[in-house]
C-alpha cells in the first residue's frame, strides 16, 4: 500500500476576480522509502502540492490518504499531531537554534520527540555522522558553513525518524558543489533509515538521485519516470 494516495487534489486562489490554479487533479501515490525528485517551472505548483502532502495546507479539492488517515477531514489539532509525529521537512533556510551545538540541535528534537510523544527515534550522533558531520558535532551555526548547517537541518529532521522527509529548495541557497553534498546527505540518510523521501530542487544533478521523478507544470504532473538504474552523478 501506498504512504500517500492522493487524488484529484486542486488548489485554487482566489484573488478578486483573478484565480491562480496552483494545482489541477493531480493524482499521485508515494510508497515507503522512495527518493523522489520534483521538477518543474517556479509557480509550477510544486510547493503547493509539498505543503499539502505536509499537512501545512489544505487543498479545495481532492483527497489525501496517508496511510489510514484521510488528511483531507482532518481538523488543525490532528494536523498538528501529523506533522509531529510523521513528518521532517527541510526548508531553504535552516532554522537552527544558534545557541546550541550541532549535536544539541539535534538531541532537543529526538529528547522532546521521545519524552513527550513516546517516539523512537535515531542517536543523534549516529546521524551527523551519516550526513558527514562526525567531526562538527560540538560547533555551533555560525561556526558552520551554509551547507554543513543544511545538513545538520537534515540530520534533524531524520532523527526524529519520520515516515516522510519533505524538502522544499533544501539547496536554494547553496552554490552547486555544496549542494551536491547536502543531497547526497539526503540520500545516505534515505538509504539507511528508508524514509520516503521527497525533493523539491532545481539542481539538475539530483534527478540522476533519483528513484522517481515528477515534472510538473501549470499545476499537474506532466510526467512521473522510475529512474531504472541508479545513476551514480559522479
Ligand atoms: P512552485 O513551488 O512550483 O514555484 P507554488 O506552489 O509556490 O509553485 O505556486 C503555484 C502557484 O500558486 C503560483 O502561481 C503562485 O503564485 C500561486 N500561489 C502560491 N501560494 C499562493 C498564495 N498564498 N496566494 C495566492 N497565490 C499563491
Ligand atoms: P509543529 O507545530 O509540529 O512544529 P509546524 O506547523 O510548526 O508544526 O510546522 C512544522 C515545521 O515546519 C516547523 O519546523 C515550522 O517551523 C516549519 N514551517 C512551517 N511552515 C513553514 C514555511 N512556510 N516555511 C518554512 N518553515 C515552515
Amino acid at each position: 500500500a501506498p504512504v500517500f494516495h492522493a487524488r484529484g487534489l486542486a488548489k485554487t486562489y482566489t484573488m478578486g476576480e483573478v484565480q491562480v490554479h496552483a494545482l489541477r487533479n493531480v493524482d499521485l501515490d508515494l510508497y515507503a522509502g522512495e527518493f523522489v525528485v520534483i521538477l518543474g517551472p517556479s509557480g509550477s505548483g510544486k510547493s503547493t502540492l509539498l505543503n499539502i502532502l505536509g499537512g501545512l495546507d489544505a487543498p479545495t479539492a481532492g483527497t489525501v490518504e496517508f496511510r489510514d488517515h484521510v488528511l483531507t477531514d482532518a481538523d488543525d489539532r490532528a494536523l498538528t499531531q501529523y506533522r509531529r509525529e510523521h513528518v521532517g521537512f527541510v526548508f531553504q533556510f535552516y532554522n537552527l537554534i544558534p545557541a546550541l551545538t550541532a549535536f544539541e540541535n539535534v538531541a532537543l528534537v529526538t529528547a522532546l520527540a521521545t519524552e513527550k510523544h513516546g517516539k523512537a527515534t535515531a542517536d543523534p550522533a549516529q546521524v551527523l555522522r551519516l550526513v558527514g558531520l562526525g567531526e562538527r558535532m560540538d560547533n555551533f551555526p555560525a561556526q558552520l558553513s551554509g551547507g554543513e548547517q543544511q545538513r545538520v537541518a537534515i540530520a534533524r529532521a531524520v532523527a526524529k525518524r519520520p515516515d516522510v522527509l519533505l524538502c522544499d529548495e533544501p539547496t536554494g541557497a547553496l552554490d552547486v558543489g555544496t549542494g551536491k553534498l547536502v543531497l547526497q546527505a539526503l540520500k545516505t540518510a534515505n538509504r539507511e533509515f528508508g524514509t520516503l523521501t521527497v525533493v523539491i530542487t532545481h539542481n539538475v544533478a539530483v534527478a540522476a538521485m533519483a528513484d522517481r521523478v515528477l515534472k510538473l507544470r501549470d499545476g499537474q504532473i506532466v510526467s512521473d519516470e522510475a529512474v531504472a538504474a541508479p545513476v551514480d552523478p559522479e
